[in-house]
């Protein structure tokens, strides 16, 4: 059975061209960038033709605002703790009920460990933020709003640019974790007010554990870690220069690619879309259809568990995912679906696809073929569905 990987969301595939990039900084090139000698001089030089490569990328106004990290959660955790230390006096956080486990987990730890304030703003049934509740939520203590810029689950896209804007108004930094916006959506940092920004290599095929945080020039940055002056004291630690080459190499594809992102990519998550809801009775997309990432898809199927599905999908030689992979293991519905108020007969069959530039057709074909005597075999054993297709109880909300 030929392989069909649908889960893009959760890493990606290292680019063979970021490989090949990467190669000569595990041998020949292995010097310290800090050396005073030609061993440190040469990857010095490729660190920095990496920084701007990743300042092309995020269209950042300057190389040094950014700093490399070891992945997504770290650059959220370094932007938070950081902003409850240079904003004297604020000690309130205003993130979402639908962020990734990075920021949620964070804040659950600052509200309990620290009495940090931390408001969770809710989301509508397709996934959008209630703004007019974050511009409540904003005021004198808020030390830092963070939100994401895309999400992980739905791909529903947040307007960023606009709530940093509010943030300033009341005097708060702004943090946005655009771990999946970036590589799949066109953005200017010069021309947004966004403080601070994190993102993650294996999310735009670069290898794991590689990451960075954007810090506008002239914010002020607490390092999480200490010791020596890498990252102009910002991130101490001998730099991952592999990595951060790879990073680099990763970000100059994933703009070359963008547009490949918005129309071939698209059109295949379309087609997979269009083509599932037709022949699946009682599927719902969730999400939000206006305003999301062109590469992903969550799809609640009703009356089914997902765990069930991915477990007859990968029999069937494709991956996907349900929910997010940090919540699946356990048998709640995501907390992505529960903040949208999906049905709780939906959410529990809740399916994300999720695509890059290595799809081909050919998936999504797969992927039509197997799903419905998938769903149809899940629903024969399910307490819920009935033959004729009526539900034999109401579904209950979450
Ligand atoms: C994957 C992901 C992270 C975590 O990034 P890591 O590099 O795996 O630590 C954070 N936020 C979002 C939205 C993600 O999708």
């Amino acid at each position: 059975m030929r392989p069909v990987y649908l889960d893009n969301n959760a890493t990606t595939r290292v680019d063979p061209a970021v490989v090949q990039e990467m190669l000569p900084y595990f041998s020949e090139q292995f010097g310290n960038a800090s050396s005073m000698h030609a061993f440190g001089a040469s990857v010095s030089g490729a660190l920095k033709t990496a920084r701007e490569r990743l300042q092309a990328l995020l269209g950042a106004e300057f190389d040094h605002e950014i700093v490399w990290t070891g992945g997504g959660t770290e650059s959220d955790n370094t932007a938070l703790l950081s902003a409850l230390e240079t904003q004297g006096g604020r000690n309130e956080i205003v993130t979402t009920q639908v962020e990734h486990p990075a920021i949620l987990n964070l804040c659950e730890w600052l509200q309990k460990s620290r009495g940090i304030k931390v408001h969770h703003i809710p989301v509508d049934a397709r996934g959008r933020l209630d703004v007019e509740a974050y511009r409540r939520a904003l005021g004198p203590k808020t030390a830092i709003a963070s939100i994401m810029w895309a999400n992980n689950e739905t791909g529903t896209i947040f307007p960023v640019e606009t709530l940093a804007e509010l943030a300033h108004e009341a005097g708060a930094l702004f943090h946005t974790d655009a771990v999946q916006a970036v590589g799949k959506l066109p953005i200017d940092l010069k021309n947004s007010e966004i403080d601070l920004l994190s993102l993650s290599g294996h999310k735009l095929h670069a290898p794991k554990g590689i990451g960075a945080l954007y810090v506008r020039k002239g914010v002020r940055l607490r390092p999480m870690i200490r010791g020596g002056h890498q990252e102009r004291g910002r991130r101490a630690g001998t730099e991952n220069v592999p990595g951060i080459v790879g990073l680099g190499k990763a970000a100059e594809l994933a703009l070359a690619h963008m547009e490949e992102e918005n129309t071939r990519v698209r059109a295949l998550r379309d087609r997979l879309e269009k083509g599932l809801v037709q022949r699946i009775g009682n599927a719902i997309v969730t999400g939000d259809q206006d305003s999301r990432l062109p590469n992903t898809t969550n799809i609640a199927f009703e009356f089914v568990e997902g765990e069930g599905i991915l477990l007859l999908l990968n029999k069937a030689g494709i991956a996907c995912s349900s929910g997010s992979a940090c919540t699946s293991g356990s048998l709640e519905p995501s907390h992505v679906l529960r903040a949208m108020k999906v049905p709780y007969t939906a959410a529990h069959g809740a399916i994300r696809f999720s695509f890059s530039r290595d799809n081909v057709e050919e998936d999504v074909d797969q992927v039509l073929e197997a799903m419905p005597p998938v769903i149809e075999k899940l629903r024969a054993l399910s307490p819920f569905w009935s033959k004729n297709g009526q539900t034999q109880f109401a579904p209950s909300y979450v």
